[in-house]
């Protein structure tokens, strides 16, 4: 009996049987370009910050962490400005956590999420953990959401939920903010709350206007943001939302108390205080994005628009055995299961440079 056979013997819930978890090969590869991480590391001043402050943590670690995490609601209500403050914030392990505790709370069984596919493919994972029924979307053949279309599919379907990702994973664009007021008013009778996932935010062009700006007056409107992308922080799990502070209290009722860590609590303030450092980088790696994007149409590909730290890219005739030839090149990035493409994160000027030579390499056939 194999592993997912003796799993299949157990009582698991019937939605859950027959289910693979959730997640990208994790390899030992020199150059990871898979999941959209911040390659540059974290700068040393910013280190010294956080070993300090988790060092004053230790002597109270025998008691619990501040439950309501105040004065990391209150730094993550700095950061973003727009007039927020700490009522409107709410924090998690890692923005999948965020998501999951407002499927717990506004989702589950006999409700609806819906999302416009291809997009974070965790958004459907997180329905059938939480018993939310899922709603495919649609977008046009490519990849494009307009206003008209995405009110129009919320006017039908009615969904609890409407998850939208701004700047999407995987093809990078960032979603304009009409479609977000539009899909806000498609929502009106079914009072349907709205999220925009904006994981990638700080990477968009300039000119790019998040949906922070239009949480005014919309209570069922609600920003996801994570300190795992820009801030170079995947490891430390710390993910938030604003909102009207009624979400912030919705999702009070079922997170699970202390559910931050002292030293996740430590860590974030501390880097939340050394932002300029931790995103010094994020303006390199546009520039690496914009050569990705540059070097990929010179090579005959076609790489949708990115506002992001990554570029989906199609018009390969054989995506995995292009991604084979890079992994075995020492380079991983990730083939997301749609027909003729891949994505690549971009990283420091190296890592993109080996990146841009290997796939060159392989196009031509010089392997
Ligand atoms: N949203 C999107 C669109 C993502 O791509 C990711 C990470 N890949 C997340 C949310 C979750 O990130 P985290 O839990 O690290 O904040």
């Amino acid at each position: 009996m194999d592993q997912f056979e003796r799993l299949n013997q157990l009582p698991l819930r019937d939605d859950l049987r027959g289910l693979r978890p959730y997640g990208a090969p994790q390899l030992d590869v020199p150059i990871l370009l898979n999941v959209n991480e911040n390659t540059f590391g974290v700068p040393l001043d910013a280190k010294e910050a956080i070993l300090k402050a988790v060092a004053d943590e230790l002597d109270g670690l025998n008691r619990y962490p501040d439950r309501e995490f105040t004065e990391l609601r209150r730094a993550l209500a700095a950061y973003l400005g727009h007039g927020l403050n700490e009522d409107n914030m709410w924090a998690a392990n890692g923005s999948n956590e965020v998501l999951q505790q407002l499927l717990q709370a506004f989702g589950g069984p006999g409700r609806s999420l819906m999302s416009f596919p291809p997009t974070y493919s965790m958004y459907p994972l997180l329905a059938s953990g939480t018993g939310t029924g899922y709603i495919e979307g649609f977008r046009d053949e490519d990849y494009n959401l307009s206003a008209e279309s995405a009110a129009e599919q919320v006017r039908s379907k009615s969904p609890n939920i409407v998850f939208l990702c701004s700047p999407n994973n995987p093809t990078g664009t960032a979603l304009g903010l009409d479609i977000v007021e539009a899909v806000y008013e498609a929502g009106e009778a079914s009072r349907t709350i709205v999220i925009v996932d904006e994981a990638y935010a700080e990477f968009a062009h300039s000119g790019t206007r998040s949906a922070l700006l239009l949480l005014p007056n919309r209570p069922r409107l609600i920003v996801s943001r994570t300190m795992s992308k820009a801030f170079a922080m995947a490891g430390a799990r710390v993910g938030y939302l604003a909102a009207a502070p009624e979400i912030t209290d919705a999702v009070r009722l079922v997170r699970l108390p202390y559910h931050l860590s002292a030293i996740t609590q430590a860590t974030a303030v501390a880097a939340l205080r050394n932002s300029d450092a931790l995103l010094a980088n994020v303006e390199a790696i546009k520039v690496q994005r914009d050569r990705i994007v540059n070097e990929l149409i010179r090579m005959g590909l076609a790489p949708a628009p990115s506002d992001s730290n990554f570029v989906f890219f199609g018009g390969l005739e054989d995506p995995a055995g292009v991604w084979e030839a890079l992994l075995a090149a020492g380079i991983l990035i990730r083939d997301v299961g749609i027909a003729g493409h891949l994505r690549v994160t971009a990283g420091t000027e190296a890592e993109t440079t080996a990146f841009l030579q290997a796939l060159e390499a392989i196009l031509d056939g010089v392997h």
